[in-house]
This record gives structure tokens, C-alpha cells and sequence, in this order.
């Protein structure tokens, strides 16, 4: 058996490493194509060392470009690879580019495709994930869902339900594996940046930063925030672009780092008395470690870590978020459950089922 998988940006490559650990072995041949969608060694090169991750077998090195080029070049840059090394499976991951490109590579080669975090749908097509999801689904052969949510969108959608294997978060392996390594490093990061009580915040949804009025207006809000309450901000690339681009200042009390490790970025969180984010992982993330977060979007592809989680969506509500973070300050945050099948063994779950007969 062989099983091609497709990786480009730094969430893919947290979810894939325990696949490719799970089915690690001597039946089965393993490939690790890189897209290049992310390239700079703070959002790529740390997270092999860190995940343990084999080096990848093909770096494709498409690059930064709009979403028409950069999807373009992956497929016409990957088509010669797949054609050229014939798995039985290209495995995809999550919602990216990378994600939908490699799908409908796969797709039209008449290799199957499995898709893993399958199902997730947010209803709002203006964000670029959203239709890499809808493509991605249509196209796969097996569909690996992280929640009941995921399956009735499926379903929804007209996917037979024989393709359709709820096994739980892959994202949630890599943490349940690596949360004891992460821990190891907190001394040092308390001592690093002097932390007592302090908030964490990542943004890089368009929605949040590719409009500078509202970029400055959020900013200038964690500037509020920051009177109270500590806040670290790793700075995603694509951020950093738009927060030079728009000349906004950054309020003194927000202090802007590098993009962090896997490792120091999980010790972060698990710390945190609050997260305040748009990414979809880390929604996941603090719902797993009980830590309380406030999502600024409006809606969430994730909704058990709203349901169940510790999850709470704010919205564009900037008066809001100064006012939830204040009740989690005065200990009145929402409490939250770990959902069902995260457990650190979904990437075991789906291993079972690649290698399984009916699925070759
Ligand atoms: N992450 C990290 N360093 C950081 C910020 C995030 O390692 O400075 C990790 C985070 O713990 C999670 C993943 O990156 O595992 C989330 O990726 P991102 O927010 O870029 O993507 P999304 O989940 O929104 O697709």
C-alpha cells in the first residue's frame, strides 16, 4: 500500500504528523509531498523539526501568489508527481489551497482521495477555506470527520454515508502527544517574557486584517484590553503584511512576537487565562485544554467548541470582546467539555481504516 499525502501550510502539518506516525510500518510506502504554500522557516521548517515529521519527499515551492495562481501552480506542479508515483491514496488535510489543488489532482487521475477533518462547514462562502472544504468533500473517496457535525453536513451535501468515518481530531493527537514536551518549556518562557496573568491572541482571517480600518479599531481594542491584562500576540506573516501596509500603530501593552514553535506556542495556551483568536485550530485547542477563548468571527466551522467547548464567538463586537474578557478576568468564564473522539487516537482510527482491505 501506498499513501501519497499532501501538506502546505502549518496546520497541515500538525494534523498530518500522527497519520503519518499511525501507519507508519513495513506494509505500507509512504510519500510527503510539501505544496510551499507557507515557506518561511518560522511557519514551516520548525514544525517538521518539532512534529517529528519525515523530511518531505517532494517540495513543490509554489509559494505566496492570489488564491487562482497559487491553486494553478500546485495542480499543474503536482500532477507530474502523482502521475509519476502512483499511490493508491493521496491524503489530504484540513482547508487550504493545498487541500483542494492536490484534491483535484487526485481527483481527475483516478486516485482516491481520502480527506481528513472532513464536514466542517462555517455557511459563510466569503471565506477561502469555505470552498476549499465544499471542493474537497465532493471530490473525496473517504471523508474523516472530527465531530457528529461534520457527518450531517456530509450527509446534507448527498455524500453517501459509507464513505463518511467519524474518527475524531487528529489536531488533538499531536496535542495530547507533545502537551507534556510543551510543559518542560514553560519555566522558560515565564522567565523569557516576564509573564504573570496574561492573555494570547493570533489573527490572520481576512475578515480581521486585510481591512485596515478594522484592523486599527481591533488593534486599538487590545490596546484597551492590554491595561488589564498582559497580551502576547504572535504575529502571523500575511498580519505582519497588513499591519506595515496599513501603518496602523500597536498599542504599547501588546506585545508583538515572532510566530512561535509548536511546542512553546502550546505551553502558551495551556498558560493563558484567555485566547482571543480567529484561527479554526486553535478554537480546538483551548476547548482540549479547558482554557477559556473568544473567537472574533461571527460564525465557526467548529461549532462543538462553541456547544460544548469553551469557545465563544464575539463577532466584530469589539465593546463585547473588552467586556467578556473582563467576566473571564473576574472568574466567571463558560466552562466546557472535551467532545467525543478527541482522545488523542483518532489518527490511529483512521490508519485502520486505510490500511483495512475494502479501502484498498
Ligand atoms: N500555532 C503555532 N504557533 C503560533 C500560532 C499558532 O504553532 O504562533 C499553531 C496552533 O497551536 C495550531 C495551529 O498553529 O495548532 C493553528 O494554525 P492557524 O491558526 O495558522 O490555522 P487555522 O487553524 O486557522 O487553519
Amino acid at each position: 500500500m501506498h499513501i501519497l499525502h499532501v501538506v502546505g501550510a502549518r496546520p497541515n502539518f500538525i494534523k498530518a504528523a500522527p497519520v503519518i506516525a499511525a501507519l507508519a510500518g513495513p506494509a505500507v510506502r509512504q510519500t510527503l509531498v510539501h505544496t510551499g504554500q507557507h515557506f518561511d522557516p518560522g511557519m514551516s521548517e520548525v514544525f517538521f523539526q518539532e512534529l517529528g515529521l519525515p523530511q518531505p519527499d517532494v517540495n513543490l515551492e509554489v509559494g505566496a501568489g492570489s488564491h487562482a495562481v497559487q491553486t494553478a501552480e500546485i495542480m499543474q506542479r503536482f500532477e507530474p508527481v502523482l502521475l509519476e508515483r502512483k499511490p493508491d491514496w493521496v491524503t489530504v488535510y484540513g482547508d487550504i489551497n493545498s487541500t483542494a489543488a492536490a484534491a483535484l489532482v487526485g481527483a481527475k487521475a483516478q486516485v482516491p482521495v481520502a480527506h481528513v477533518e472532513a464536514g466542517l462547514r462555517s455557511g459563510d462562502r466569503s471565506m477561502p477555506e469555505e470552498i476549499n472544504r465544499l471542493v474537497t468533500d465532493q471530490l473525496a473517496d473517504l471523508l474523516f470527520t472530527p465531530s457528529p457535525d461534520g457527518d450531517a453536513n456530509l450527509r446534507r451535501e448527498g455524500i453517501p454515508a459509507d464513505r463518511i468515518k467519524q474518527v475524531g481530531n487528529v489536531m488533538i493527537d499531536t496535542l495530547v502527544r507533545l502537551l507534556p514536551q510543551a510543559e518542560q518549556g514553560w519555566p522558560r518562557l515565564q522567565a523569557e517574557f516576564g509573564l504573570a496573568r496574561y492573555g494570547l491572541v493570533t489573527l490572520h482571517r481576512p475578515s480581521n486584517v486585510d481591512d485596515p480600518p478594522r484592523l486599527a479599531s481591533l488593534l486599538e481594542a487590545l490596546g484597551r484590553i492590554g491595561r488589564d491584562l498582559d497580551l502576547l500576540f504572535p504575529v502571523h506573516p500575511r498580519t505582519r503584511r497588513q499591519i506595515a501596509a496599513c501603518g496602523v500603530k500597536v498599542p504599547r501593552p501588546v506585545r508583538l512576537l515572532a510566530p512561535q514553535g509548536y511546542l512553546d506556542f502550546l505551553a502558551l495556551q495551556r498558560q493563558a487565562a484567555v485566547v482571543i483568536t480567529d484561527s479554526g485550530g486553535i478554537q480546538e485547542e483551548t476547548t482540549f485544554l479547558g482554557v477559556p477563548c473568544l473567537t472574533l468571527r461571527t460564525n465557526t466551522e467548529r461549532p462543538v467548541t462553541v456547544t460544548l467547548g469553551t469557545n465563544l464567538l464575539v463577532g466584530h463586537d469589539l465593546e463585547r470582546l473588552q467586556s467578556e474578557v473582563a467576566r473571564i478576568l473576574a472568574g466567571q468564564a463558560k466552562g466546557g467539555q472535551i467532545p467525543a473522539l478527541w482522545d488523542g487516537h483518532a489518527a490511529e482510527r483512521i490508519a485502520a481504516i486505510l490500511l483495512a482491505p475494502a479501502a484498498a
